[in-house]
């Protein structure tokens, strides 16, 4: 279709000349034109109204790959050929016959390029000039794929987050800016948490201390520990004024996020409300304390009767029924035993345990005790190793507890072995007690909690031996109240030692 001749929008038409080397310019002010144009960085076409090239310049060849001698003067649709079902060709046969000017970006298959092009139409023909848009076009792609990956995986963590069971939060560091979060965080809460402008508003409302009531302050939160120290925080309770105004107490976890570089870039704090489970540990501790309570009353009338009887029964010669009166006197001690156990364990939950602070010697304290347990072990030797110069300070009543614990310990979990040794050890500013069994021993994973409040490890030969998890967990905490710490080194199969520190100096309860 020839170009229609009729417009007053801008024209360029420029002579034609022999199309050899540079005879195809025109003499005169058209050489200056030309060299203008030329220096442009866009690229111009003219074509005349029988879609003729009759010009372009040199950016246009870098272009389009092709000379102007290839070019000028022929018909620009048989050169490119296959441009005729591409938005270059509607739009400037559209711009043609609305004779209007027209500007669109399109990609050219052939050349592999994206173009911005302005077509301005003239009685002459159109001018067309045009840019290679291919580098920010591949790199607008690039962002879009990339914010679309960022979109989907973004997507496919909200789906993750929506399906867990507790409450997730992610926020960035170090402003706290909250980034993620899922419903969850909102039904415990009981109040709208995202968006919410950022961790430390999300703070304020966060929770209090559990032991003191103390409002948590924004940078003491797990998640801003996890994101200020790059440490994960574990199984931290908070309570926490719900919004519609009840209370929760709340378990959080905290790991900060890294970029590949290390740095941290945010932080995920993780959920849980364990109001209800802390409800029914808290009826427990009090049916404990009140249990073994009203155990001990019992207990010890039984025990002063059976005494009495037994004396009697002594008394009167008839032997044989005051050894049947033994029997029943061991089996009480035993329950005297457990009863004063889930005494202590109550007592230590509620933070009421007693203390005496007195000099404690601890040569005749490990002798005491090492006589005592040879004369009711009919399997083993206990050997007492070492003595100390100096006495500690404590309650001497509570550290037999803990030593008479230890010791009847290595006795019932080593019933293959035939000894015991006990080392009794000084330092400068600490006396160590070390307990060697020669026994079934702990693995590793169990030795870490078996210091855990009724914890007893679940194998079938640990299990075969009576007891309640209580004695370490008592141990322990005496242990602690001392100043001292308790560890263990144990090796399956071959042994266990335990070993007890007790600084000089320090006052019990510090
Ligand atoms: P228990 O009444 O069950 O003995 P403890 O609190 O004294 O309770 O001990 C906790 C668990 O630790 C025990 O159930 C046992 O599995 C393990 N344990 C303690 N001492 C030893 C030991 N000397 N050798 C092997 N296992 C031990």
């Amino acid at each position: 279709m020839p170009l229609t001749h009729d417009s007053n929008l801008p024209s360029i038409h420029i002579s034609m000349g022999e199309q050899d080397g540079q005879s195809w310019l025109a003499p005169g002010p058209e050489k200056q034109i030309i060299a203008l144009l030329d220096a442009l960085n866009d690229s111009i076409f003219v074509i005349d109204t029988h879609w003729r090239c009759t010009y372009m310049n040199q950016t246009a060849e870098a272009l389009v790959g092709k000379t102007r001698a290839e070019l000028v003067g022929k018909n620009v649709w048989e050169v490119f050929s296959d441009a005729t079902n591409i938005p270059f060709y509607t739009e400037m046969h559209r711009a043609v016959q609305e004779k209007k000017p027209a500007h669109f970006e399109t990609f050219y298959q052939p050349l592999g390029k994206w173009f911005d092009a302005r077509i301005f139409p003239s009685p002459e023909g159109i001018t067309v000039t045009a840019q290679d848009t291919t580098e920010r076009r591949v790199t607008e792609e690039h962002q879009q794929a990339l914010q679309h990956q960022i979109e989907s995986e973004q997507a496919r963590l909200q789906e993750v987050f929506n399906q867990m069971p507790g409450g997730v939060v992610i926020a960035e560091a170090p402003g706290g800016k909250i980034l993620m979060g899922n419903q969850q965080v909102e039904d415990i809460f009981r109040h709208p948490v995202l968006p919410s402008p950022s961790l430390h508003e999300y703070n304020e409302w966060a929770g209090f201390h559990l032991d003191n009531g103390e409002p948590v302050k924004s940078e003491e939160s797990p998640l801003a520990r996890a994101i200020a120290t790059g440490e994960v925080v574990r199984g931290e309770d908070y309570e926490y004024l719900r919004g519609d105004g009840t209370c929760c107490v709340i378990r959080l976890n905290a790991a900060p996020i890294r970029d590949t570089q290390d740095n941290i870039i945010a932080g995920v704090v993780t959920i849980t409300d364990v109001t209800e489970q802390r409800e029914l540990e808290q009826r427990k501790d009090e049916f404990i304390s009140i249990a073994s309570h009203e155990l001990k009353t019992p207990i010890t009338t039984i025990k002063a009767l059976t005494q009495l009887l037994k004396r009697k029964l002594e008394r009167q010669g008839l032997t044989e029924s005051a050894a049947s009166l033994t029997k029943i006197e061991t089996n009480v001690n035993k329950l005297t035993r457990l009863a004063n156990d889930l005494l202590d364990v109550s007592k230590i939950q509620a933070g009421r345990l007693d203390y005496a602070e007195k000099s404690v010697d601890m040569n005749a304290l490990m002798r005491d005790i090492v006589e005592t347990a040879q004369q009711i072990s009919t399997t083993h030797t206990i050997s007492l190793h070492g003595m100390v110069q100096k006495n500690i300070i404590g309650d001497g009543d509570r550290l037999t507890q803990v030593f008479v614990n230890l010791l009847t310990n290595a006795i019932k979990y080593s019933p293959q072995a035939n000894n015991v040794d006990v080392f009794l050890a000084e330092e400068e500013d600490k006396i160590t007690v070390s307990m060697q069994d020669y026994g079934m021993g702990i693995s590793k994973e169990e030795q870490a909690k078996i210091f855990d409040r009724f914890y007893r490890v679940s194998d079938e030969k640990h299990l075969s031996v009576p007891g309640l998890g209580m004695g370490l967990y008592i141990a322990c905490e005496i242990v602690k109240r001392h100043g001292g710490d308790i560890t263990v080194t144990s090796e399956e199969g071959k042994g266990t030692t335990f070993f007890v520190s007790l600084p000089f100096g320090t006052h019990v309860g510090v």
